[in-house]
């Protein structure tokens, strides 16, 4: 049996060892650098501070012992009562683990794991909260530069697809467009051709019999009249498929000089009076003098000799009228007709390749009078556009810079 003395040495070396034990333990935890250790109590409150924490958080122990530890939450993180959460999170489950922004003293923030864990003494009593931080911004960093990366590459293959599906989608529309244009275009040449053919097969018919009287002078200019109708109807579709495939290849060059206006359409009118009585239309002009500016003559004569023949076609036999001005620094040609109109839906239409507002059966044509025109206005520097109702006529407005 060891005797009361020896019982005493014994436990007060015990005693002395275990003060040793809580010494150690309390330095060991103080020299963790890279994680933030402190015990808070019950309420939040910080009970202790080692030297990671001083490290990672700015503080010194005596600046941060007995606040609260919620100053190292974002005012975000505040207002929605987070470190409450977390607190009663770790009361409920004995732990609790999140990742988040803190604040340091200075007021910069880092990326943080956190672990909390409830104290509980022997008895079970709450005695507060075990916390540990880390500072994760590295690998935050680091990850959401990778998500970015992601997201900015699928961004990219998003706008790819759809850059292709678009010019896939062009595509099928040109060659679709092609097609079509390439059997109006056929069917728009074979009919003015097959009447000719027809004309200069009976004419070869009537002469093989001799019988000359269909050949008289006053028949003979009814003939030619109509020969040339059609022969002027083919070259204009082959003018308009040539012009095309220029424009097509960007090929549409300008020779430009100082072009007068009003005798420009005075020529040109001039050039339609046959067609004009021949078609009992009627065709009155106000043309202002001097309208002169750096043009490409050939060009703006297409233009208006266009705009007339249109007139002529959709203009249901009304009278035409063709207003040459000058405004400020620009001029303006104008052709009015009282035809058969275009609905406002369609008057940005006309204007592009193979487009037309009327049924092919009705009025022949290409639909590419207007897109023909329009390049040539831009090219210009210029605006060709419509006003029109439908039934109500239309007028085509062209509008030139003067220098
Ligand atoms: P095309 O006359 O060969 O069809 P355009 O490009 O000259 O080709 O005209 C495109 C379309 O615009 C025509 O098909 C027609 O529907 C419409 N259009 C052009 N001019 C007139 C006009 N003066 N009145 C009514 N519609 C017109």
């Amino acid at each position: 049996m060891p005797s009361n003395n020896q019982i005493s040495d014994k436990a007060s070396q015990i005693f002395r060892s275990l003060t040793d034990v809580n010494e150690m333990y309390g330095l060991l935890v103080d020299a963790v650098n890279d994680y933030a250790i402190f015990a808070l109590d019950p309420d939040g409150y910080i009970l202790s501070w080692n030297s990671g924490a001083h490290r990672l958080k700015g503080y010194t122990p005596a600046e941060v012992i007995g606040t609260h530890f919620s100053r190292f939450y974002t005012k975000a993180d505040m207002d929605r009562n987070h470190p409450a959460y977390e607190l009663e999170m770790a009361l409920k489950n004995g732990s609790y683990e999140e990742e988040g922004w803190r604040v340091t003293k200075t007021g910069t923030q880092f990326w943080a794991n956190v672990a909390i864990t409830t104290l509980r003494d022997a008895a079970g009593v709450h005695r507060g909260f075990a916390k540990v931080t880390r500072d994760l911004t590295e690998r935050k960093m680091a990850e959401d530069k990778l998500k970015e990366a992601n997201l900015n590459l699928e961004e990219k293959v998003k706008e790819r697809t759809a850059e292709l599906a678009a010019a896939k989608e062009e595509a099928e529309n040109a060659v679709a467009a092609r097609d079509e244009f390439l059997s109006i275009a056929s069917h728009e040449l074979k009919t003015p051709l097959t009447s000719l053919k027809l004309q200069v097969q009976s004419r070869k018919r009537q002469l093989e019999k001799g019988n000359l009287k269909n050949f008289s002078a006053e028949n003979f200019l009814k003939i030619v009249e109509q020969d040339d109708k059609q022969i002027n109807r083919i070259n204009r579709l082959v003018d308009d498929m040539l012009e095309i495939t220029n424009i097509a290849s960007g090929k549409l060059s300008l020779e430009v000089e100082h072009t007068d206006l009003g005798n420009l359409v005075k020529d040109v009118l001039f050039r339609f009076t046959t067609q004009f009585e021949v078609s009992q239309i009627k065709v009155t002009s106000d043309i202002a003098e001097n309208v002169t500016g750096i043009w490409d003559r050939y060009r703006i004569e297409q233009v208006f000799t266009n705009l007339i023949t249109n007139a002529l076609k959709y203009g249901n036999k009304q009278p035409i009228e063709v207003t040459v001005k000058k405004d400020n620094n620009q001029a303006s040609l104008i052709v009015r007709d009282h035809g058969i109109g275009i609905k406002s839906i369609d008057h940005e239409r006309v204007f592009q390749q193979f487009e037309r507002a009327v049924s092919a059966s009705s009025i022949s044509g290409l639909g590419l009078g207007l897109y023909i025109c329009r390049k040539i206005i831009e090219s210009h520097k210029g605006k060709i556009y419509v006003e029109s109702e439908l039934g109500q006529g239309s007028a085509f407005i062209v509008e030139l810079p003067l220098n």
